[in-house]
């Protein structure tokens, strides 16, 4: 053979090498086999992540969803996990935060947009507890993800916890707390869990999809809603956000988890100008991809995807 010839077939060897190491990044979905979230971050080239001291929320851009990774000390916990339609991006984008293990799931309500994604997750991350409300006949919401994730949860050992107001459970740094559940309002969204993560003197308040009826509720109730930073209710729509939960919440930055131009037209016009309003800076994942909050010490710091 001809030097040349050697040549060419070492270089198309070398490619089909190099194609078949990225067809398996992509696709491995292996805790061993880095993701490319991995690869960009420790090349430094991913805005946005945070180092491996720092005590952080990540608001994940789930598309159409809710997702937020908790991360302190070595603990996580996750607060919804999206839809399935996006869970293998869910779960590099986890992996990309170098998170193995959840520590604690919190399934704030059960529609599609919030657990459809936990059963895959599960699988592939090391689940000690969650916290959902799995009371028996329900005829509203994904049952078949919430049949799945408690089947899971049987066969791997993780611990179910229906939600109780007022439980507390630390994450590293964050005091997590159960502020509020109420199941006996018409709508699953309305049956939305609210959890506020306590880290210092910041508070981030996490509302699901909880509409005008549960945030009246949990008012009247005379609990404290006082928040740093919200997780905006029900993807910034017209049904959740009123005026005295805003008022009564005066985040300094409100999270609208939502998908780009998606089909519900969320956020809500009226809703934005409502934020705005009571002084929050408004932070879209549709705009800009993860929302990362670093919390060290007494400054409260965020970088975005995009
Ligand atoms: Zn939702």
């Amino acid at each position: 053979m001809k030097t040349k010839k050697i040549l060419k077939v070492a270089a198309i060897l070398l490619a089909a090498i190099l194609l078949g190491v990225c067809l398996v990044i992509t696709f491995a979905n292996d805790p061993l086999i880095p993701t490319w979230d991995n690869i960009f971050v420790s090349l430094g080239l991913k805005e946005g992540a945070p180092g491996e001291e720092d005590d952080f929320i990540v608001f994940l851009d789930v598309d159409q969803g809710d997702g937020a990774l908790i991360v302190s000390n070595g603990q996580t916990a996750l607060i919804d996990g999206g839809e399935d339609e996006f869970e293998q991006r869910t779960y590099g984008k986890i992996r990309g935060y170098n998170v193995t293990d959840l520590d604690l799931i919190v399934a704030s309500h059960i529609h599609s947009d919030h657990i459809a994604a936990l059963p895959f997750l599960m699988e592939r991350l090391k689940t000690g507890n969650i916290i959902i409300d799995n009371s028996k006949n329900r005829t509203e919401g994904d049952i078949k993800s919430l049949n799945k994730i408690l089947g899971l949860c049987e066969d791997k050992g993780t611990k179910v916890f229906s939600p109780v107001r007022a439980t507390v459970i630390n994450v590293g740094d964050f005091e997590l707390t159960v502020l509020g559940f109420y199941p006996e309002l018409s709508g699953e969204n309305n049956h939305s869990i609210f959890t506020v993560a306590k880290i210092g003197e910041t508070k981030v308040l996490f509302t699901g999809d909880a509409e005008n009826g549960a945030e009246k509720k949990i008012l009247n109730d005379g609990i404290n809603v006082d928040c740093d930073i919200l997780k905006v209710g029900h993807h910034g729509s017209k049904t959740s956000s009123s005026e005295q939960f805003l008022s009564a919440a005066t985040p300094d930055y409100a999270v609208i988890s939502c998908g780009e131009n998606n089909k519900y037209s969320h956020p809500n016009d009226e809703i934005l100008t409502r934020l705005k309003n009571v002084g929050a800076e408004i932070l879209r994942t549709d705009l800009m991809g993860d929302i990362v909050f670093t919390f060290n010490g007494e400054k409260t710091g965020y970088k975005t995807e995009k």
